[in-house]
């Protein structure tokens, strides 16, 4: 039914994270509850079943697919025995592989600080009760406070430091003259840096892993004599943690300074429409949703729809069985037009997606230099 067919997708998800961050994936466990146990997340008998596997095939790792409590976290990794990592933990581990400048260094940095500092406590918690014992006496509540306060001086270091680079990126968007802005944006590994080289014929690093990007890439792109500015922003994600929503929202100021978005989206995926809807979200966020918009549904090589056989009576048609010409239509109504397919592996209709960015460039470039047309 669709709720399995929706946490097999999350774990699908789950599972490529935790790919791109190196590991391998040897078992899934999903269990259905109201709500999470507040003290170990799941059930004790899903928890005894977990443990056998883990004793037996001596796994490093469990990874749960939402954020832990720091007392989840502590209590699952008494029984299990292993490293326990959340989400959260596992795209800031990510992120922390991947950040190539100074800047995103500084962000995941400060995301980092701000996850670990409500679980400083659990860690002394933790030590203490190991060292146990009469006359041993653990950390006290003074020891958590130095600890809290140096991670706190950390943040605000961190977040000044961030804040003078923004300043400086400011300046130098200033600095860029009226050229019109345009910005890739869409659920990650869509294929934006994919099409910005085919765009912009550079080499920007894509790769078939999550968060490829995590800096902005902006170059100057020139169609048919109009040039404009081109930036690749980093993937949004279901789920982002919010640490991470708040120290990349700077990075975000690509989207809201441009004067148009390409939104990518994978057409193959078979959650696509849930991808838009959190992309959309996240540009209501930041207060982008009224920008124009190009929709760019990419992959088109790759999408399948579901068929149904010409004697089956019984099964009603769904969107999985929409075509890409369904699509479409669907698509050019919702937008009024402002709707694209291609496939920038296969370079499929990237003649009339090129003319289609350059006829939205070329109409707000004029409404800019009405005297210079
Ligand atoms: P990004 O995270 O949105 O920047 O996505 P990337 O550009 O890194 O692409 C993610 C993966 O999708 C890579 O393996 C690409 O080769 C692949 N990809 C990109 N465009 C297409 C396409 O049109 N068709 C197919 N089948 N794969 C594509």
């Amino acid at each position: 039914d669709q709720d399995q067919e929706k946490s097999q997708e999350y774990l699908d998800e789950l599972e490529f994270l935790a790919f791109t961050a190196g590991a391998q994936v040897l078992k899934r466990f999903v269990q259905r509850m109201e709500m999470p146990n507040s003290k170990t997340f799941i059930g004790s008998g899903k928890m005894e079943e977990v443990r056998v596997f883990v004793e037996e095939n001596e796994i490093g790792t469990a990874v749960f697919d939402d954020e832990l409590s720091p007392a989840q976290q502590k209590n699952i990794e008494r029984i299990l025995k292993c490293k326990i990592i959340d989400r959260t933990n596992l795209i800031l581990d990510i992120f922390a592989q991947r950040a190539q400048t100074s800047y995103a260094r500084t962000q995941v940095e400060l995301a980092q600080y701000e996850y670990l500092l409500p679980r400083l406590a659990g860690m002394w918690t933790h030590l203490e009760r190991q060292r146990g014992g009469i006359g041993m006496r653990g950390p006290g509540e003074t020891e958590i406070e130095t600890d809290r306060r140096i991670v706190r001086d950390r943040i605000s270091l961190l977040k000044a430091k961030l804040a003078k680079i923004d300043k400086q990126m400011a300046v130098q968007r200033g600095n860029r003259g009226s050229l019109v802005r345009v910005a890739l944006i869409g659920y990650t590994n869509v294929g934006k840096s994919t099409l910005m080289n085919v765009i912009s014929k550079s080499d920007v690093f894509a790769e078939n892993k999550l968060f490829a990007t995590l800096d902005t890439t902006v170059r100057k792109v020139v169609i048919g004599n109009l040039p404009f500015l081109l930036s690749d922003t980093v993937g949004f994600i279901r789920k982002l943690p919010t640490q991470l929503v708040e120290s990349f929202k700077s990075t975000l100021d690509e989207v809201r300074e441009a004067d148009l978005l390409l939104h990518v989206v994978d057409i193959s995926h078979a959650s696509f429409e849930d991808h838009i809807r959190s992309v959309n979200s996240i540009l209501d966020e930041i207060d982008s949703a009224d920008k124009p918009v190009l929709m760019v549904f990419n992959k088109i090589d790759a999408y399948k729809p579901e068929v149904i056989d010409e004697d089956d009576l019984v099964t009603v048609p769904t969107k999985a069985h929409y075509t890409l010409e369904d699509w479409k239509q669907t698509w050019m109504n919702t937008m009024e037009q402002d709707a694209i397919f291609i496939s920038a592996l296969n370079k499929e209709n990237l003649e009339e997606f090129r003319k289609t960015v350059y006829k939205k460039v070329r109409e707000i470039h004029v409404t800019r230099f009405p005297y210079n047309n």
